[in-house]
């Protein structure tokens, strides 16, 4: 057997399964372990809740998603503009040296 084939269980590593039907065992499994996170990405991504953060971070599945996305361009679009209360001010306002840093 080929090993891409096979999946280890999240829910116990001796557990090993074909990758079919590995969404029907962790049903099954799911019942009788304490909950574990569902990645978003992919649902048979399970792992302890701690673990998740990381996990959609480097995500493969995630990866192969969106293999284009530039690291800063969302931090980018929501990054607030503290700019615009300064800008109104006149220049010799007080309140103006709160904003110059
Ligand atoms: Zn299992
Ligand atoms: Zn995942």
């Amino acid at each position: 057997m080929e090993a891409g084939e096979w999946a280890s269980c999240p829910y116990e590593p001796a557990h090993r399964v074909p990758r079919a039907r590995l969404q029907r065992h962790l049903v099954k499994c799911a019942a009788r372990h304490p909950a574990l996170a569902v990645c978003p990405y992919n649902a048979t991504h399970r792992m302890p809740p701690p673990q998740l953060a990381a996990h959609a971070v480097a995500c493969p599945a995630r990866l192969a998603l969106r293999p284009a996305t530039p690291p800063g361009a969302c931090a980018a679009l929501t990054t607030p503009t503290p700019t615009l209360l300064r800008d109104f001010l006149p220049p010799g306002d007080p309140d103006r040296e709160l904003w110059d840093d």
